[in-house]
């Protein structure tokens, strides 16, 4: 058991939450219960991930897709009511971290996808410098990568590219970060992964010679709040469970 004042400022302390710039509040986002043994992970706070939080008992629910985004209406009614209503019924906390969870070297969702890949001599780049950059063991196929992905997220990538096309260095940013395609084409990398796509994307890789893979953006973002709640776990001895809300996106 920990006091949820204590975990939230122990996250925000090791996450550095309070040094970006975001497009929603990091931290405790909905007050709950002021105790916490019983944690669910998840990647997006929907109310399917609620009931199957209010399910198992959980005190507290971390997802790295909270509420309140930027130029979002801010008004609680409709879907957001619901989901809000839920959680505040059943004493639940709602704890977010974006940004913060995308880009730790650690718990991140970034570094996850690089240590998948077996990158290294890591570079940053992109806005934030949130987006990695770094060489494969061996120079490989965009088949081979593909496949590799495949395995590494348990969900085929679309691709943009020739197959037989090799590459060795190559950049990766989780979730909606199509757009840092520019970014990589601009360090001169062979294949850039992502979460999405958009129309765009497929052109700029074309134009710009070289392979974009959108592995998902669900996929990519599994792995850091399953990382940070292994490790909240661990510190404080608290039961933590990570549901999966498969997502095809
Ligand atoms: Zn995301």
């Amino acid at each position: 058991m920990i006091q949820r004042d204590s975990l939230i400022q122990y996250c925000d302390e090791v996450l550095n939450a309070a040094a970006w710039r975001d497009y929603a509040p990091n931290g405790l986002q909905v007050e709950g219960r002021a105790q916490i043994q019983r944690l669910v992970t998840g990647v997006t706070a929907s109310a399917a991930l609620i009931e199957a939080a209010i399910a198992w008992g959980a005190d507290a629910l971390l997802v790295h897709h909270g509420y309140f985004w930027k130029n979002e209406h801010p008004v609680l009614t409709g879907m957001k009511y619901r989901r809000i209503k839920q959680l505040i019924q059943n004493d639940i906390n709602l704890i977010a971290y974006h940004l913060p969870l995308d880009d730790h070297p650690i718990y991140g969702n970034n570094a996850a996808l690089a240590e998948a890949l077996g990158l290294t001599d890591i570079q940053r780049f992109g806005s934030q410098q949130l987006a990695w950059a770094g060489a494969l063991p061996a120079p490989c196929t965009v088949a081979q990568l593909h496949a590799v992905l495949t395995k590494q997220l348990a969900r085929a990538p679309l691709v943009v590219g020739d197959t037989d096309r090799l590459i060795q260095r190559v950049g990766v940013c989780s979730g909606g970060a199509q757009d840092y395609l520019t970014d990589a084409a601009a360090l001169g990398l062979d294949a850039y992964i992502s979460g999405e796509i958009s129309e765009r994307s497929t052109h700029i890789a074309r134009e710009e010679g070289m392979a974009y893979f959108a592995a998902g953006h669900h996929a990519t973002e599994r792995a850091g709040v399953q990382r940070l709640g292994a490790h909240l776990a661990e510190r404080f001895g608290i039961e933590v469970r990570y549901i999966d809300i498969d997502n095809p996106v």
